[in-house]
């Protein structure tokens, strides 16, 4: 059996950053506006702070403006809803990232439903997830976006494919699977209460694992060819980093599977940028 091969998402990434770095020093010759994103962070989780970080630094790397806001963990629904209504007026920002998870006393619905949708570069308020679901999509969730450009990268075209989802969160498995929609694909989702996944699993030429359990879907399950896209990033008590699907396994079934890290992890922040770069551009046009 030959290994199958790797979904170098680190390199896509590269090259979607250099395009997007291109075209930011193209606008700054010509007099518009440079792409702003501000990063909001509430507390001290110590994952968040990591993403934060990767994200503030691939901003500066392409030459946008980055705001970073750190906020205490006892920071009230209020004051956050205050500081978004202000970054909603700011001209000079195009993007508004809220960190999740955020502290309890915060509800998540009512800080992504603040931030204008035009901001919303995370593509998780109502309006971007219905625009998604109506197939006239306008910022998309990043991590789904990721993904499908790594497929578009490697030349699979979802048509006509049966597509599994392993995962229904809003921020990945629900609109991962409406963009397989989209693209053409038959998809199942499935998540905690289904009932037999291996049975879902051997029908799938894509496979997208987004559990957040370790090394979860067996090499074992897949169909051999499949297209394995492994959103997971779990880190276990020796420090490794893993993805949901059990990799060394996974390569003696699969056509093609992206690996963790070096997968959909470094997409999701390039498909960020993509986003603020996109809403900066339409912004603009009003
Ligand atoms: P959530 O915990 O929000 O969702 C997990 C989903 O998996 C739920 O829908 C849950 O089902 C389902 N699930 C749990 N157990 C099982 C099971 N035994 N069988 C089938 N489905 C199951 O996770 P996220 O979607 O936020 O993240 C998933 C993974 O992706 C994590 O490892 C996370 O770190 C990673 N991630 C990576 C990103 C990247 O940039 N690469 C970005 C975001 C996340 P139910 O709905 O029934 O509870």
């Amino acid at each position: 059996l030959l290994d199958s091969q790797i979904i170098d998402g680190k390199a896509v990434a590269a090259r979607l950053r250099a395009s997007i770095a291109q075209q930011v020093a193209e606008r700054v010759e010509r007099g518009a506006s440079v792409p702003g994103l501000a990063v909001v962070l509430v507390g001290e989780d110590p994952a968040s702070r990591v993403y934060v970080g990767s994200k503030v630094r691939a901003c500066e790397e392409v030459g946008f403006l980055s705001r970073n806001f750190s906020l205490p963990k006892n920071t009230d629904q209020a004051s956050l809803l205050a500081l978004i209504e202000q970054l909603n007026q700011d001209p000079e920002i195009h993007g508004i990232l809220v960190q999740l998870p955020l502290p309890e006393q915060i509800s998540v619905n009512a800080v992504v439903e603040k931030i204008d949708p035009r901001k919303d570069v995370d593509g998780f308020h109502p309006y971007n997830l219905g625009r998604l679901a109506a197939k006239s999509p306008t910022l998309r969730p990043c991590t789904p976006y990721g993904c499908m450009r790594l497929l578009q990268a490697y030349g699979i075209d979802p048509t006509g494919k049966k597509a599994v989802v392993v995962g229904a969160s809003n921020i990945v498995g629900r609109p991962v699977a409406l963009e397989l929609l989209m693209a053409g694909a038959t998809v199942t989702i499935c998540h905690s209460k289904t009932q037999n996944l291996p049975a879902e699993l051997a029908q799938a030429d894509i496979v997208i694992a987004a559990v957040g359990i370790p090394e979860f879907i067996q090499g074992t399950w897949l169909k051999s060819g499949a297209v394995v896209i492994d959103v997971g990033i779990n880190r276990l008590p020796s420090g490794a980093l893993v993805g949901d699907v059990e990799f060394a396994g996974a390569r003696q079934t699969a056509a093609a599977i992206t690996p963790v890290p070096g997968g959909v992890g470094p997409m999701t922040i390039a498909c960020l940028l993509q986003n603020t770069l996109e809403a900066c551009a339409a912004l603009e046009a009003v």
